[in-house]
């Protein structure tokens, strides 16, 4: 497998792989040019979640920062919700949101990347 060392956004780098045509491996480096590594794009969250004033999450320095990215998507997924939601639906969604940020465990952010929104959903009782 043939590989170049390409440096992201953040200054850092990663290697990457530049088997096969042309177009495909151009944009393959574009889009790595334009990413920040998981390091900086945690440190970035964890900041935006300091700003914001969020409750500290508990665990392993590097789960928290891999959570922080979750916790911070999962957010601005039900900032949409709430946004674009009729006037009776916005009482439900801005519950999720106070459930969401009662949640301070990094282990739980982490086990629940992919369906957090559902989760809670399911424990709101209106
Ligand atoms: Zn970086």
């Amino acid at each position: 497998m043939a590989t170049k060392l390409i440096t992201l956004r953040c200054g850092h780098q990663e290697r990457v792989n530049v088997d096969g045509p042309y177009r495909i491996i151009e944009r393959r480096i574009r889009q790595v040019e334009q990413a920040e590594c998981p390091i900086c794009q945690g440190n970035n969250d964890k900041r935006w979640a300091d700003n914001n004033r969020l409750i500290p999450l508990r665990g392993v320095h590097d789960q928290c920062l891999r959570a922080e990215t979750i916790r911070k998507n999962t957010l601005n997924r039900i900032k949409v919700l709430i946004d674009h939601s009729t006037i009776r639906d916005k009482d439900a969604f801005q519950e999720l949101k106070k459930q969401a940020l009662r949640i301070d465990s990094a282990a739980w952010w982490l086990e629940h990347r992919g369906d957090a929104i559902e989760v809670l959903a399911r424990d709101i009782e209106l």
